[in-house]
């Protein structure tokens, strides 16, 4: 299957100059989105994973459905002030913008191995913020999965030690 067939490019969202990947219209399609997830843990398959970590709003719809794949679990990184427990954070810079990420204190043990996903590595900062929380609470990240890389802004020079695995690059 042909995935970017099923990704649609609009130009200038959600500034003038970006060329936005937008995956919804993979996403609407069952057999697309199924494969798509299915090619993803073919890619991780190999690696020892004990639980799956997405930041929010995409990371879930990528990282949620790989986790069932692979029968481990899952755990939201969310925007700071949505997780009900206690929580640390960090501070990222996006593609464009800046914000907070947040995750249960207790969602990852000391030692699991943890896969990061996410639908798309742009520049890597939303992705080094995530790496940073699961360290802080002692997770060990075995790789980072992602649907799409767009491999001009170089997000993987910001994640030197992690072993990246990306089903489609632009
Ligand atoms: P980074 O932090 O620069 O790597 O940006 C990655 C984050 O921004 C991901 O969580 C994506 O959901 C979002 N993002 C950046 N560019 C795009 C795009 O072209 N399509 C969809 N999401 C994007």
């Amino acid at each position: 299957m042909n995935f970017k067939d099923y990704i649609r490019v609009v130009e200038d969202f959600p500034q003038p100059g970006i060329s936005f990947k937008d995956i919804t219209t993979l996403l609407k399609n069952g057999e697309a989105y199924h494969q798509a997830i299915e090619e993803m843990r073919k890619l991780v398959k190999d690696l020892k994973i004990d639980v799956i970590a997405g930041p929010e709003a995409r990371g879930f719809v990528v990282g949620a459905p790989l986790a069932y794949a692979l029968g481990v679990g899952f755990v939201p990184i969310r925007k700071k002030g949505k997780l009900p427990y206690n929580t640390i954070e960090a501070r990222y810079d996006l593609e464009y913008g800046k914000d907070v990420l947040a995750v249960h204190s207790d969602a990852i043990e000391k030692g699991q191995n943890v896969l990061i996903a996410d639908d798309l590595l742009a520049t890597g900062g939303t992705i080094a913020t995530c790496v940073d929380l699961v360290e802080k609470l002692g997770g060990n990240v075995v790789g980072a999965a992602f649907l799409i890389e767009l491999s001009e802004l170089q997000g993987r020079n910001k994640l030197p030690n992690i072993n990246v695995f990306s089903l489609l690059t632009y």
